[in-house]
């Protein structure tokens, strides 16, 4: 039963928030949504548990799923990045807000970017392409990019707020479904031109400007035991996201890119992760 804890303790996490979300806002679509996702990501730790081999795909496309067909398509939230400045600028602290702050600002704190490994809709698409290990290089300088998307997004939203443009409402629903065309688009285009599934992730994802800095504190982190570790740099070969997985330092290369996908730890020779 020890064994686990870790999904039992998720579930716990996550019903928390659901009840308090629930009994606060006076709305039962917090209980379910935050117990649904709860349910889908200890379901994925108990099947990564019990060695099942696609366990986080299985949380990726619950979770993504849900999040873009039911919560975006069929209940009209835009839960990208520009809904977010939308209900913040309307001082709504609903869905996106809500979803921003538990997944993408404070919740990485603890789980650090395990966001973008489990439940991210974008990536659960990019992440059937064929490059799951980078052919090539990073390009460091091309993350520069992330904060032009990061403007545009602000940019766009606070334009609706100033030229008094009615039915916003509207425009966010559109911009959700051109949005998610476009990421698709430009991330399956990127991953083509890079060899790299996650280009997308590591050059022009906006929503990386909060994930990464936040990470950068994360409680839950892959830690190496160099009393087992003989630096055979399979980890970092596997990585999709380039990280020195062997430095326990919070300033490790490319540290605040980890996604928690397990990859390392699955294949490092002498179970040192
Ligand atoms: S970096 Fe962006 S696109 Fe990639 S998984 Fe994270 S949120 Fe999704
Ligand atoms: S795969 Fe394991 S043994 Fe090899 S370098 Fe990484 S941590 Fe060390
Ligand atoms: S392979 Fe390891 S270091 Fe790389 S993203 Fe996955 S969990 Fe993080």
């Amino acid at each position: 039963m020890k064994k686990y804890l870790h999904p039992i303790l998720i579930f716990a996490i996550f019903e928390t928030v659901a009840v308090t979300l629930w009994l606060t806002k006076g709305n039962i679509f917090y209980l379910f949504n935050f117990s649904y996702i709860g349910c889908s990501i200890a379901l994925g730790i108990f099947l990564y548990i019990r060695k099942y081999k696609h366990a986080r795909r299985v949380v990726q496309l619950l979770v993504g799923l849900y999040m873009l067909v039911y919560l975006g398509f069929i209940k009209g939230e835009n839960m990208q990045i520009e809904g977010f400045w939308y209900y913040l600028f309307t001082g709504v602290f609903e869905a996106a807000t809500i979803h921003y702050a538990v997944a993408k600002i404070f919740g990485p704190l603890i789980f650090g970017r395990g966001w973008c490994g489990y439940a991210c809709w974008t990536a659960m698409v990019l992440d059937f392409l064929p490059y799951k290990i980078p052919k090539a290089p990073r390009k460091k300088k091309l993350g520069v990019l992330r904060y032009v998307t990061f403007a545009a997004s602000l940019a766009f939203v606070a334009a609706l707020f100033l030229a008094h443009v009615g039915n916003i409402e509207r425009i966010m629903f559109w911009a959700f479904i051109i949005g998610n065309a476009v990421y698709y688009a430009a991330g399956i285009i990127l991953a083509f031109v890079f060899k790299d599934n996650r280009a997308f992730c590591k050059y022009l994802c906006p929503i990386t400007v909060f994930l990464k800095p936040m990470s950068y504190f994360s409680l839950f982190r892959v830690k190496c035991d160099h009393e087992k570790c003989v630096s055979c740099g399979k980890c970092k070969r596997v990585c999709p996201m380039n990280v020195d997985v062997t430095d326990n330092s919070r300033r490790r290369e490319n540290g605040t890119e980890c996604i928690l996908c397990m990859e390392c730890v699955k294949n490092c020779p002498k179970k040192a992760l």
